[in-house]
């Protein structure tokens, strides 16, 4: 490979700030607010144009559709979600559990709200591109934009990246998913012109459930009580259009959950397109299968135009911003989550926060229907060997089946609260993140209403 040099530059630094969040989905927004919270000064940068991560960027509406009526959970930021949404117009009952599903597009504004009340410094349109490093310790960081190169100070830095990009370019170790085992990425859609009535008789006639996922070369495994439980799955009218021809043979994988059908005619939510070998920190791979998703997605929507009953006017509305990713870097933490943590109930005396037995990922399927759930320890969003650096979201420390559980978005707004009091206390107990008193965090974050036991 040929290679530039850049000449050395200046870059200004156009902002300081106590506690820095980068990255704003699930886990950044929870961690900016909860920060905010404990009055210390917080300023949230993202890369598009609004907050929300997956949510908004990518369509992902359904926050908490593993509730049942036995689930236990933390509260928290994450319930404030679904309630404001709920409160804002910007969300409706989900269909096979006790939630609501989020508008994505109505979470912007709600999500912007959320914000401008908890006083956070706003910065979109920034991308995080390079660390500030003093030695081991991450003083801030160096973003670009319209603006070009800018630098940002923090006293912490709370990476919500979902990759790890901050962790990862400050050398902390991380591990990728080997491409072949990740996780499949997606384009997701919402459509318009759905006849409900129509919709809604097909599937009172002939309900799915998570049994229906497993056909063909997806096969997933449940504890055994999922298998008769309702899901809104699609199958059958891919079935058919590849029966007639409409999709080539070696597309069965177009098949998944629809998430909202609205007297609009909207259907929301669509997350029928699944992408083996994408790895989402190669823009390269991220680009050939932005093209291809979008190439599955209309076959997708002319399969449910000739085969869905209540299909007929069906057109797209839009896709997501961006291909959705569910699989990347996850730090080396002080502490990884492991599959035993988060099947057999772990406790933990570092706990932030609890997370229901809901395992979602690498062919597993648990839904949360007996009252069990998990602690999280503080000590997975600690990155080895680099100061200053809490990960939030997706990004933990923990190994495969572990983040089958702790990806989900509830988890990620969990951890996201529970880092930015973490970074906000360490700044007024002035002592390194490794070394906090865990007792005020877990005080603070009980008066923040999260269940921490
Ligand atoms: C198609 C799909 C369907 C899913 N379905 C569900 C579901 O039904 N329920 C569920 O709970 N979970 C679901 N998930 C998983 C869930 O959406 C994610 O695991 C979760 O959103 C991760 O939250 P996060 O805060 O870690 O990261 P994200 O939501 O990915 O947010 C990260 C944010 O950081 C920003 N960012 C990234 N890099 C940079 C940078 N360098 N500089 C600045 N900003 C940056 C991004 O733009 C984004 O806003 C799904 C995921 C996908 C892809």
């Amino acid at each position: 490979m040929a290679f530039v040099t850049e000449p050395p530059r200046q870059t200004p630094v156009v902002h300081q700030t106590d506690v820095l969040v980068v990255g704003s989905g699930p886990g950044g927004l929870a961690a900016a607010l909860a920060a905010a919270r404990c009055g210390v000064d917080v300023t949230l940068v993202e890369r598009f144009g609004c907050f929300g991560g997956n949510i908004t960027v990518v369509g992902v509406e359904g926050f908490a559709w593993y509730r049942h009526e036995k689930t236990v959970e933390a509260g928290g930021i994450g319930w404030e979600f679904e309630q404001r949404a709920k409160a804002m117009g910007a969300a409706v009952p989900e269909s096979q559990s006790l939630s609501y599903e989020l508008d994505s597009e109505g979470f912007k504004v709600v999500a912007d709200a959320l914000v401008e009340e908890a006083g956070i410094h706003p910065m979109l349109h920034r991308q995080f591109v390079a660390p500030l490093m003093d030695g081991d310790t991450v003083t801030g960081v160096i973003v670009e934009s319209k603006n070009g190169r800018e630098a940002i100070r923090a006293k912490r830095v709370i990476d919500a990246t979902g990759d790890a990009d901050i962790a990862h370019r400050a050398g902390a170790p991380t591990v990728k998913t080997p491409v072949e085992d990740m996780q499949g990425a997606s384009v997701m859609f919402h459509l318009a012109g759905v006849n409900k009535q129509a919709f809604m008789e097909s599937v009172k006639a002939d309900p799915q459930t998570y049994a229906d996922w497993s056909t063909g070369e997806w096969q997933v495994e449940t504890s055994g009580k999922e298998d008769d439980m309702y899901s809104p799955f699609l199958k059958k009218p891919f079935q058919q259009a590849i029966e007639d021809g409409l999709i080539p043979a070696n597309l069965n994988t177009i098949a998944g959950t629809w998430g909202a059908v609205h007297d609009s005619g909207e259907m929301t939510y669509m997350n029928l397109v699944h992408l083996a070998g994408c790895d989402g920190t190669d823009a390269d791979s991220m680009t050939r299968y932005e093209i291809e998703g979008r190439r599955q997605a209309m076959l997708a929507v002319e399969a449910l135009r000739r085969y869905m009953l209540g299909g007929e006017g069906v057109r797209l509305r839009n896709f997501g911003m961006s291909i959705g990713i569910r699989d990347t870097r996850k730090i080396d933490a002080l502490y990884n989550v492991s599959e035993t943590d988060v099947r057999e109930q772990g406790r933990f005396d570092d706990s932030i926060g609890i997370y229901p037995e809901f395992i979602d990922g690498y062919g597993v399927l648990i839904l949360p229907t007996t009252g069990r759930y998990m602690q999280i320890p503080y000590r997975c969003m600690l990155p080895r060997g680099v100061n200053n650096l809490l990960v939030a979201g997706r990004a933990i420390g923990g190994d495969r089946i572990a983040h089958a559980a702790t990806r989900n978005m509830a988890c990620c707004a969990v951890v996201g609260q529970g880092a930015g009091v973490a970074a906000a206390l360490s700044i007024s107990q002035n002592r390194r993140l490794q070394d906090i008193d865990i007792v005020p965090v877990q005080t603070e974050l009980e008066r923040q209403n999260v269940r921490l036991h």
